[in-house]
């Protein structure tokens, strides 16, 4: 027997420092899985500052990332005061703040400082687990959630801390949050703190009002999402140029609506200003002439729907 234990390889820059939190060490954690689902054979030591070692042995879990996880957990509780100062605060903010009283005077000094530690603590990454050089354990960060600059170790974690920090219901920021999405908690926080009272009715009709809005910022991103996914190449040369009543309707006319998904009249005037925009760089009256040989082509291929299936000879780009 070599020996009852691993020791984790520390490399150089990390010596006598905790690999939790990065404060300085005091006493390695002995890990092992409970339940022990990967058959460890020996404890894994890792380095603790004071504070992570006493957290660490009084946690059982099945595996390294879930002991990192509750040991920052632990972190975040303790310190989320601390925490709290940097988001109700601005460092300008606490430094140019008149307070009066002794504790309040020592606030306004270290308060900036004792923010500032918490965050690196709670943010800490430690360095990469591995055994005579070998790497042995694959610790993930998949599951954390930064939010202004704080890692949580999961979305779940953030929305028990920023709720509580807050003081919203924690359901209904997590109800908030399912609509408008994990990447905008910013605006769900917003949203969650002008809500207008918190009563299970009051709530309803928030929540109501936000479907609602959203609903409607999606019907509006529509019109133009659906042109651009039928944004398509059409070669100038399979569009044939044709006459009706006396009008030429340009080949380069029919091209730039099939490519932009515009096949109707009312899609057309929904696109009078782009199309002349577009047109109109080289000349006015060739932008209107395009224009209105494109409005006589629609509006044949609306008003003789026979004509337009079996005689246009561009009827198969119209789909
Ligand atoms: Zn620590």
């Amino acid at each position: 027997m070599i020996s009852s234990y691993h020791n984790i390889d520390v490399p150089f820059d990390y010596r006598h420092t905790c690999w939790f939190c990065g404060e300085p060490y005091f006493d390695s954690h002995a890990f092992m899985a409970v339940p022990n689902y990967d058959n460890q054979t020996l404890p894994i030591m890792l380095p603790c500052c004071q504070e992570c070692f006493s957290f660490a042995n009084a946690i059982k879990v099945s595996s390294l990332d879930l002991l990192r996880d509750k040991v920052k957990q632990q972190l975040h509780k303790k310190y989320h005061k601390h925490l709290q100062i940097g988001v109700n605060w601005t460092k300008e903010e606490l430094e140019s703040s008149e307070m009066d009283g002794k504790a309040l005077e020592g606030f306004r000094i270290s308060g900036w400082k004792m923010f500032e530690i918490a965050k690196e603590r709670v943010n800490y990454v430690g360095w990469p687990i591995n055994i005579d050089g070998l790497p042995c354990y694959d610790v993930t960060t998949t599951y954390q959630f930064e939010y202004d600059g704080i890692i949580y170790t999961s979305l779940n974690h953030a929305v028990t801390q920023l709720a509580a920090l807050y003081a919203i219901p924690q359901p209904y920021l997590e109800q908030v949050i399912e609509l408008v999405g994990r990447d905008k908690m910013t605006y769900a926080l917003r949203f969650c703190k002008t809500t207008y009272g918190y009563s299970p009715a009051e709530l309803e009709s928030s929540l109501a009002s936000l479907r609602a809005l959203l609903a409607e910022e999606q019907a509006n991103a529509q019109p133009s999402r659906r042109l651009m996914q039928e944004q398509r190449k059409v070669a100038l040369t399979d569009i044939k140029q044709l006459m009706l009543y006396r009008t030429i309707i340009s080949p380069y006319a029919i091209q730039w609506a099939l490519e932009r998904g515009i096949q109707t009249l009312v899609e057309l005037a929904d696109h009078e200003e782009v199309f002349f925009e577009h047109f109109g760089k080289d000349s006015e009256l060739t932008a209107f002439t395009y224009f209105n040989g494109l409005q006589i082509y629609f509006e044949k291929r609306e008003l003789d729907p026979l004509w337009a299936d079996n005689d246009d000879p561009n009827r198969a780009l119209f789909k």
